[in-house]
């Protein structure tokens, strides 16, 4: 597939990144398949151009030898059924929001095919730690790379021999079906990973694999003000693959509730039982916060349901340590019993208008 990648985009080959990236915007518009006049034929020739020269490995690749091998040890250039090799992000970079669905047009959502799994895990946090944010520490067994060769593979110190399935190239030779029909495409070497050299003496910690699975220790950042359900993303941190790139690490999280607190936005609220004598007469009540029990003022003829606010000890939000409120919601409890001599005060409170 001797393409002339900057004809197809129609720039010189001193072109720079830029300039490709406007000859490539302009005939996406033009050819996109969506469009009424696109097409699709020349709209796939164009992004494979732009998929090329748009990276600095490929189009160096492309410029010395008019063929690009990949870069994450999959299919390079084999072409776009299946997305091998294909570098999505870099599609949606120059688009910034244009609304084009690329995994509809290349037909696989464009993922790279070197990707370790995705690993997701459950948290449990406490009330107050979803408020205020935690770190964490958890034990993950996973496939992580291999810490004595450091994914190489290679015994540290051994010496490095001409791989015999390459002949030292790092590439192989192989013919695939791809969209633009049967074409031979270079592929990276699976043996020597494409360095064209196996160790005499592999890693004998990884046995040569490069990555092993193993427990690691993943420290976790959970952010003030998370809620129950809420899924933090730590990209990188799941499953590591020989000469790709490691999955995500999705971290779930569940917030146990506590009893004495509504959270409601940035404010909290917590019930106070208050005493009718008390609601009479006013009173110092010890209500709970997060930061310790505070003592409040409750007012004599304070009212059933009536909120006292206590600032700034509710959620933190934004910079700056600035925190919501608390609000005490005031129940007044009426006694179920009275003696008799209650009773008689109170008839005199009767008498008094009360
Ligand atoms: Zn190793
Ligand atoms: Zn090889």
């Amino acid at each position: 597939m001797a393409k002339d990648y900057y004809s197809v985009l129609g720039v010189p080959k001193s072109a720079s990144k830029e300039e490709i990236k406007k000859a490539f915007h302009k005939l996406a518009h033009k050819y996109h398949p969506d469009k009424k006049g696109g097409d699709a034929e020349k709209f796939k020739e164009a992004s494979e151009a732009y998929s090329v020269l748009s990276d600095d490995k490929k189009r160096a690749e492309y410029d010395s030898y008019g063929q690009t091998f990949g870069g994450n040890g999959a299919g390079g250039f084999g072409g776009f059924n299946g997305a091998q090799g294909f570098d999505f992000s870099q599609f949606q970079e120059a688009f910034g929001g244009m609304g084009f669905d690329f995994g509809d047009i290349f037909g696989g959502g464009g993922r790279q095919a070197r990707r370790g799994r995705d690993i997701s895990i459950d948290l449990q946090l406490s009330f107050k730690e979803s408020i205020f944010g935690a770190a964490r520490v958890v034990l993950l067994q996973k496939v992580s790379e291999c810490e004595v060769c450091h994914g190489s593979g290679a015994k540290p110190g051994s010496k490095l021999n001409t791989c015999t399935t390459c002949g030292g190239a790092g590439k192989v030779h192989q013919t695939v079906n791809s969209f633009f029909g049967a074409v031979t495409t270079v592929q990276p070497c699976a043996t020597c990973r494409s360095t064209g050299k196996v160790p005499e003496e592999k890693c004998t910690t990884c046995h040569g694999e490069g990555v092993r699975r193993k427990q690691e220790e993943i420290s976790i950042n959970v952010p003030a003000g998370i809620e129950n359900g809420e899924m933090i993303r730590m990209t990188g941190a799941g499953e590591a693959v020989a000469g790709g790139v490691a999955g995500d690490l999705y971290i779930k999280v569940h917030v146990a509730a506590d009893k004495r607190f509504i959270k409601d936005g940035v404010n909290l609220i917590t019930d106070l039982s208050v005493k009718l004598t008390d609601a009479l007469l006013g009173k110092k009540y010890s209500v709970p916060t997060l930061d310790g029990d505070e003592k409040i003022d409750v007012p004599a003829g304070v009212e059933h349901g009536q909120m006292i606010v206590i600032k700034g000890k509710g959620v933190p939000h934004g910079r700056g340590g600035k925190r919501g409120d608390l609000y005490v919601r005031v129940s007044i409890i009426l006694p179920k019993k009275l003696s008799k001599e209650a009773m008689g005060l109170i008839e005199k409170l009767k008498d008094e208008g009360v």
